[in-house]
């Protein structure tokens, strides 16, 4: 038995869950026979708590611990599952991200970052292992130079997931070629976008994979440390890194002389104190340093000079988890899924006014309507659509014209968005796009660093005429104010925090002016 222990189903009742289950089970001499495990986020947040029983792979949603002492008794002991708790039955189990047959949440997803996630146990290496954990590494280690291993991922084609899409295999490439006594390696886990938990959840989930492809990113570039840095709010992911880096080490996949290789290698995790600046990578390698964490203009790039001055390759969790898989499967293989530019799958976090909210992975080129109506399932209540706004706080919010957008890094800033790391809301017809541009915008400007002038000052300037429009007190010519130093900020600001801070006012003005023009008009 498989319990989601993923916070959103630890937060109704999870716990009480197991121990139902326990209690029947020991009640029917069934103790010895049924394991339970808890897993990380299976993604189905609006149907938790999740209960899964193998083998079969039959997933309950919405178990209470009635439920789940039905279950034991019906479907364990009589063989019978309990059809009505039953949310998806049909499905296929493939090797490396499974299809989960045609259940409209499951059948248009592609799972390779999150693969693992909600099927194993995130504390049990040797469920790892049993799904070709590690594999990648020893592939690398035995049959690959370094450079085979950037040539994979470059032919993969995979661009960093963190949000601006870089090549991958170039960054790789570009910190090998430095020439330096040490190299750093660092993931990004400073997720911390409102509504976003994509990072958290495939740490969570799956811990093993994401430092699978660190230590493979190490080897490929000459590194001899890696550093995790993640939130300190994300106690439980920490909790399981600290497990897994501590279980690798006594496998013999970190440490000295990796797998009896002559490579060796290390890794810790660093604890950021939850700016979100942080997670731009300049500001990040300056909080590893012990500095405040401020970004600072480049060149020189990390590649060139980063940790301590020393060449680094920074990617975030997505990208890390997505390397194991390109080198089992080839890059060949990862760069058929996707869209011309853009390959690969991408996770995001799915809420606001949908039905299904939860984390879902689907490939580039999946369009914003077949997330909002196939695997979201709509919009509660029959509400009408109103807006999308990907890519988290910064992205931008586009109406009901724009669902048939394929997800990828191009089209997205095509129709006035971005890719971000991977948040999206939906909103319906009751949402105020004044009121939705003013709440991000008051995140993006409690964020900022304060170090460059147009984003401290033009932040600061666009909140308080956004707060007078709402507050009633609109003034002729506020609306090309925000225009004038929205595009100031978006073209001078130092860092990318600044540079999308105004998205959410921009796009909101481009498609929604009317709004704002009504709440100035009744001002008078
Ligand atoms: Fe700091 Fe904003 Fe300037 Fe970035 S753009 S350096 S967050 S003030």
């Amino acid at each position: 038995i498989t319990l989601c222990d993923g916070p959103s189903c630890l937060h109704r009742v999870s716990r009480e869950v197991r121990d139902a289950v326990e209690e029947s089970l020991e009640k029917h001499g069934k103790s010895d026979s049924v394991r339970i495990h808890l897993s990380g986020c299976l993604g189905m947040c609006s149907k938790g708590p999740i209960m899964i029983v193998n083998p079969g792979y039959t997933i309950y949603g919405k178990i209470t611990p009635e439920d789940a002492v039905n279950i034991v008794e019906q479907h364990i002991v009589n063989g019978q599952p309990v059809a009505d708790k039953v949310v998806n039955e049909d499905h296929l189990y493939n090797r490396f991200f499974r299809i989960f047959g045609d259940n409209d949440f499951f059948g248009k997803q592609m799972r390779i970052t999150l693969r693992n996630c909600g099927i194993i146990d995130p504390e049990n290496i040797d469920d790892y292992l049993s799904l070709r954990g590690y594999e990648a590494l020893a592939k690398v280690l035995t049959d690959m130079s370094p450079q085979d291993v950037i040539d994979e991922v470059k032919k993969a084609g995979v661009r960093g997931r963190g949000g601006g899409g870089f090549p991958t295999g170039m960054k790789w490439d570009f910190t090998a070629r430095e020439q330096s006594d040490q190299k750093y390696v660092i993931c990004n886990a400073d997720e911390g976008d409102p509504g976003a938990f994509m990072d958290r959840s495939a740490i969570e989930g799956d811990p093993h994979t994401v430092l699978e492809g660190m230590i493979i990113g190490g080897y490929a570039i000459g590194a001899s440390k890696g550093i995790v840095y993640i939130r300190a709010e994300y106690p439980l992911a920490i909790k399981r890194l600290e497990k897994a880096i501590a279980d690798a080490k006594e496998h013999g996949f970190l440490g000295e002389n990796i797998l009896g290789s002559d490579f060796s290698y290390d890794l810790e995790i660093r604890l950021g104190a939850g700016a979100f600046v942080c997670g731009e990578e300049t500001a990040l390698i300056h909080s590893i340093e012990g500095s405040r964490g401020m970004p600072r203009p480049r060149p020189p790039y990390p590649s060139q000079s980063g940790l301590f001055g020393k060449p680094t390759l920074i990617n975030n969790v997505e990208t890390w988890a997505n390397v194991p898989v390109i080198i089992l499967d080839t890059g060949e293989w990862f760069s058929s899924i996707g869209t011309e530019k853009s390959k690969g799958t991408k996770v995001f976090a799915l809420a606001g006014n949908v039905n299904n909210t939860g984390l879902v992975e689907v490939p580039m080129g999946t369009t914003l309507r077949e997330i909002v109506y196939d695997i979201g399932g709509g919009l509660p209540e029959g509400k009408k659509f109103k807006a999308i706004q990907t890519g988290g706080p910064s992205g931008g919010c586009l109406p009901a014209e724009y669902l048939d957008t394929p997800i990828d890094y191009e089209h997205l800033a095509k129709a006035g968005s971005i890719m971000g790391s991977g948040g999206m809301i939906v909103m319906d017809e009751d949402s105020c796009m004044v009121d939705v541009a003013k709440f991000f915008l008051q995140f993006t400007q409690d964020e900022s660093c304060g170090k460059c002038t147009p984003c401290r000052e033009g932040t600061k300037r666009m909140l308080e005429i956004l707060t007078r429009i709402t507050e009633g007190k609109g003034q002729e010519g506020d609306i090309e104010k925000l225009e004038r130093l929205g595009n100031m900020a978006r073209k001078a600001s130092l860092c990318g925090l600044g540079q999308s801070a105004p998205n959410p006012v921009l796009s909101t003005i481009k498609n929604f002016r009317v709004e704002y023009e009504e709440h100035i008009n009744e001002s008078k």
